[in-house]
């Protein structure tokens, strides 16, 4: 019988900072009879609850168990130490935050990583719930501890501490899951109350039969679209590189592929998202418009990871708002997407909206959008009651080769025309994002993103006939991700983009004829260099994750806590023994026959296909869009079973 912790953790709370951020009680947050439910999931979002109680895939999948019989899902966060450090003195395990129970109580901890600098916050959770680091060591009564999100597309740094991961689209993998766990502990002898027998590496029948952990562990693997890493085995070369990754098990497949939902209008979440009592970084109801991009910019890993793009039907998307809108209080709209504009009915859906809506102080907000897809028609209806949210749009590159390489292809003249459109409708600030240490960059391409800005405030006080108009250039660091075009490219030296970033910025200072009408934020690359290490790593850098958390590294995304020469430290001790270095695994270019530590898993993306693209990349060779330009053969809807959803449905919205 499970209890709460939170008579013994009460007492604690006036000790620590933002107490609030531990209570839970959202609106809309919901707890299920824990004794009627089969399987039990805890969720978690490895950072600060001010920032994970507005992760919307969390959110997503805590709606659909919470909505099936039988299932049950509540959700915890990453302690801040000053209050993990008591709940240590005081022998208080990581609890959930609907019922203060302890997250070892339930059957599976669910973790969404979408940051590789949640790595460390992980391990400590783990620690901190009283459940073995290694996945090798946990028994009986230990969850499992499945892993998702954007970063499980390459989970092999985090091999040896999570029990499964999955890729892709978590709304049916969880219902799927959940199923085969029901099924397992129903026909276990064993596993009533438990999750399995004991190590898991020890294949002896007696650790195999049915309802051992093992067991289970196999009959996730056998779907083909979980992955669990102790039933693979790695090999590697006198090179240091991998030689082979094979599966240890009979029935456990070589190739482990994603999920992907083929139909956005029958999931229609988020419902009923939670409204928290403290403050969190977005308060708005937002709600995805299409999953996946085409676009193509070769190092996006969002964008190739979500292929093919499937569109939600704007009737679908409208109906959302409206019941989300209600349900939450929330008086501002997202329409969240990777590239929002290039929704096919975007315009009607804006219009629709800005109609329904219009006398309220309801109104709409696009993330990031793309230059070439902007349009006057949007940026009237964004500015439509009378609100100006600020507009960001992200060329990336900053001289038109660059962003040929790169495979934006979005020329000055669209840019600039963008930003007309916006300084026409009365928007006065617009803020650019870019990328520096992109493959085969100059410190030419970047000192050209100067000049891009200074262009971007000839035409805005042109067109205002004002001199308070302002361009923002904001620029970090590039990280070659898995499973992009870009996956086998060496990262820029740290120590070269930042250098480069800060010649940028005083370029800028010192054109005194555009005063503080350009600002320069620029993000520190070493973060950058260990995200790399953690995006292209394999199963020999958890060692490191563990030597920097046992170290004390912990909320290694916020620059406070972040520490590089813990990271360096950590890598050096560790990796040097093996034979390799954190520039091993960050700046050295890959060759096209090199084993890839993710090469088993797929997201659907043709290898050959991507090493083609990353060898026109250097060429400058751009390619198009599959949604206007026919099929590109990127091999993804074949493999899966798939096709692009696009509209235009011609379907309107109701004015409820
Ligand atoms: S297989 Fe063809 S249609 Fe499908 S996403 Fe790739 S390029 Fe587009």
């Amino acid at each position: 019988m499970s209890t709460s912790v939170y008579s013994r953790l009460e007492p604690l709370l006036p000790r620590v900072s933002r107490p609030v951020q531990y209570l839970g009680m959202e609106v809309n947050s919901q707890v299920k009879d824990w004794e009627s439910a089969d399987v039990r999931w805890c969720l978690m979002y490895p950072d600060a609850y001010t920032v994970g109680a507005s992760n919307q895939g969390l959110g997503i999948l805590y709606e659909i168990l919470n909505e099936r019989d039988g299932f049950l899902a509540e959700r915890t966060y990453s302690i801040w130490p000053d209050l993990s450090a008591l709940m240590r003195e005081n022998g208080i395990p990581q609890f959930s935050w609907e019922t203060c129970r302890p997250v070892r109580d339930f059957d599976i901890l669910g973790i969404s990583l979408s940051t590789e600098l949640g790595c460390t916050n992980v391990l400590e959770a783990l620690d901190l719930a009283g459940i073995p680091l290694h996945a090798k060591d946990r028994s009986e009564s230990d969850p499992l501890v499945i892993i998702g999100g954007h970063c499980a597309v390459n989970p092999e740094p985090m091999a040896d501490f999570v029990d499964a991961v999955v890729l892709g689209d978590g709304e049916e993998a969880v219902l799927e899951i959940s199923r085969i766990v029901r099924e397992w502990k129903q026909a276990s002898p064993i596993a009533d109350g438990g999750l399995g027998l004991v190590d898991g590496s020890d294949l002896s029948p007696e650790v195999t039969a049915p309802g051992s952990r093992v067991d289970l562990l196999v009959r996730l693997a056998a779907t083909g679209m979980v992955y669990v890493p102790s039933l693979y085995d790695v090999a590697y070369g006198d090179n240091r590189a991998i030689t082979s990754v094979t599966p240890n098990r009979e029935g456990v497949p070589s190739l482990v592929r994603k999920w992907t939902l083929t139909d956005l209008d029958a999931w229609p979440y988020p419902k009923k998202p939670l409204v928290p009592v403290a403050e969190t970084v977005h308060e708005r109801y937002s709600t995805e418009i299409f999953r996946g991009c085409l676009r193509g910019c070769r190092f996006c890993q969002a964008g190739f990871i979500t292929r093919p793009v499937r569109e939600r039907s704007i009737d679908s998307i409208g109906d959302m708002v409206e019941c989300g809108l209600k349900a939450t209080g929330y008086e501002e709209v997202g329409l969240l997407s990777l590239s929002t504009a290039d929704h096919s009915e975007i315009g009607p859906l804006m219009h629709g909206l800005t109609s329904r809506y219009a006398g309220t102080n309801v109104s709409l907000s696009l993330p990031s959008t793309r230059v070439d897809a902007f349009t006057i028609d949007i940026a009237e209806q964004l500015s439509r009651n009378g609100r100006r949210s600020g507009l960001t749009f992200a060329p990336e590159g900053g001289t038109e080769r660059m962003r040929r390489v790169i495979n934006k292809n979005v020329d000055e003249a669209d840019l600039l025309g963008t930003v007309e459109a916006a300084f026409t409708q009365g928007w006065r600030s617009v803020k650019l994002y870019f990328m520096c240490g992109l493959p085969t960059e100059t410190d030419g391409d970047v000192m050209a993103i100067g000049d891009l800005a200074r262009k971007v405030i000839d035409s805005g006080r042109r067109i205002s006939g004002r001199r308070d108009v302002t361009c923002t250039i904001s620029i970090g660091a590039f990280v070659p991700k898995a499973h992009t075009s870009f996956q086998w490219a060496e990262q820029c030296d740290p120590a070269v983009a930042n250098r480069r970033m800060r010649d940028l910025k005083q370029s800028v200072r010192e054109d005194r004829r555009y005063g503080r009408a350009i600002m320069v934020k620029w993000a520190d690359a070493l973060p950058g260099q260990v995200e790399g290490l953690l995006a292209r790593g394999d199963r020999r850098v958890g060692a490191v994750i563990e030597a920097v958390w046992r170290d004390g590294g912990l909320f290694d995304g916020w620059s406070e806590h972040f520490s590089f020469e813990r990271w360096e430290r950590c890598a050096r001790e560790v990796l040097e023994p093996m034979g390799v270095s954190l520039e091993w695994y960050t700046t050295r270019e890959r060759g096209r026959d090199e084993i890839l530590p993710w090469d088993h898993l797929s997201v659907g993306m043709d290898r050959d296909w991507l090493w083609d693209d990353w060898v026109d990349s250097q060429s400058e060779v751009s390619v198009g869009d599959c949604r206007w330009d026919g099929c590109m053969d990127c091999g993804v809807c074949p493999f899966l079973g798939v096709s692009i959803q696009i509209g235009p449905t011609g379907r309107t919205l109701s004015n409820v």
